[in-house]
């Protein structure tokens, strides 16, 4: 898939999503400006695209204004794990709004596309099994995960106030759990714990039973996905979920971790946290239909890509 316009930028860029986006745009031939304040992204993630012709980094805080030339714009800035985003939730929720108040701005002055990185968390702990856009959710608006939440639904709510007020084009994508290299090995996510805890033979914290169900997509998936999205027509804007439907309850999950890993690894069961969803699963209709998006890669392929990641950075 090959995208056909000029200089993008990416917010977010240095994160685990962002940079492989980065390098996806950079491949297809396209400029890119990565702007991230290294909140929970890191130069690692991008070194390799430091000294290229077409890639260029800028250090940022998104709750800034910000004023740069540009013709389309990927809008990801924002700590996305429940450790990273609760660390400062004020702070989470300024990045979500003065964020995307600050990038639809930019946008309206430069007339450039923009889409949003949204979350199946604006469905909270859903009532509905798998979930469609059309259902509005069921999010909790004063707990620990609020700030983020509550946050993505606020920048979704802004996305389509400048499209219906200014006539923006905007795409808004609700990403499922997404996993693969570059993920941070400390995020406390399920696919990251779970095999940094295999490889070094530590217990499995398993957070409750176990019977609470995820649906993991492979990031290469997920960004053929995004950049389909912003590729599409301009009279689709979304919101579209983009996941991989194959949903597993984190008991089978651990078991596939520790037997692809090899090893001893035990499990060991946790507290749930508070407004730990229960189920989630995306129905991807929508992608099918309008993107001609589906994901491609297995659980068993993605999980060993990840592990090799994880295996040599912790050897290093
Ligand atoms: P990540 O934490 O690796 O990346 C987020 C990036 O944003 C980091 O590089 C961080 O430093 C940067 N950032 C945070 N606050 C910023 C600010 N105020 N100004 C500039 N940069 C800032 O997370 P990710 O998994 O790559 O997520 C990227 C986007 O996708 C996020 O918007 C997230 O909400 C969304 N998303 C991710 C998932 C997933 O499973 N990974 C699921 C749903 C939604
Ligand atoms: N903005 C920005 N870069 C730009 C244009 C605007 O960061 O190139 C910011 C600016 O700080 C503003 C926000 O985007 O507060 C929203 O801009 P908009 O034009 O929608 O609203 P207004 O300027 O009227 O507040
Ligand atoms: N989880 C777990 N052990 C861990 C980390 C997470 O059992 O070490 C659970 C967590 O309670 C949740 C699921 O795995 O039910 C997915 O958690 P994650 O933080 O990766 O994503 P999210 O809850 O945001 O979907």
């Amino acid at each position: 898939m090959r995208l056909d316009i000029g200089k993008y930028l990416v917010t977010g860029g240095a994160g685990f999503l962002g940079s492989h986006l980065c390098d996806r745009l950079v491949e297809g031939g396209h400029d890119v400006l990565c702007v991230d304040n290294f909140f929970t992204g890191g130069k690692a993630n991008i070194a390799h695209l430091l000294g290229h012709p077409r890639f260029e980094l800028m250090r940022h805080d998104v709750t800034f204004p910000l004023y740069v030339e540009v013709d389309r714009i990927f809008n990801l800035a924002c700590p996305a794990s429940p450790v990273h985003y609760q660390h400062d939730p004020v702070q989470t929720t300024k990045t979500s709004v003065h964020g995307a108040i600050n990038m639809l701005g930019l946008a309206k002055r430069l007339r450039a596309r923009i889409l949003q990185a949204s979350t199946s968390e604006v469905y909270g702990d859903p009532e509905i099994h798998p979930q469609v856009e059309s259902y509005w959710g069921r999010v909790n608006p004063i707990g620990p995960r609020s700030c983020y939440d509550e946050g993505k639904r606020c920048a979704e709510t802004l996305f389509f106030d400048y499209w219906r007020q200014h006539r923006l084009e905007i795409k808004v994508m609700r990403i499922f759990n997404t996993y693969g290299p570059r993920m941070h090995p400390n995020d406390g996510r399920v696919v990251s714990n779970f095999i940094v805890q295999a490889l070094r033979g530590e217990p499995i914290t398993i957070y409750g039973d176990g019977s609470q169900t995820r649906s993991f997509c492979y990031v290469d998936d997920l960004i053929d996905g995004m950049v389909r999205l912003m590729d599409s027509p301009a009279d689709f804007i979304g919101p579209v979920n983009i996941g991989n439907p194959n949903e597993i309850t984190m008991i089978e999950l651990a078991e596939r971790i520790v037997g692809q890993v090899g090893g001893p690894s035990t499990i060991v069961h946790k507290p749930l946290p508070a407004d730990d969803p229960r189920q989630r699963q995306p129905d991807i209709a929508v992608a099918r239909e309008q993107l001609a998006w589906a994901p491609k890669v297995g659980l068993e392929d993605g999980l060993r890509e990840t592990i090799a990641y994880f295996r040599h950075q912790l050897a290093a």
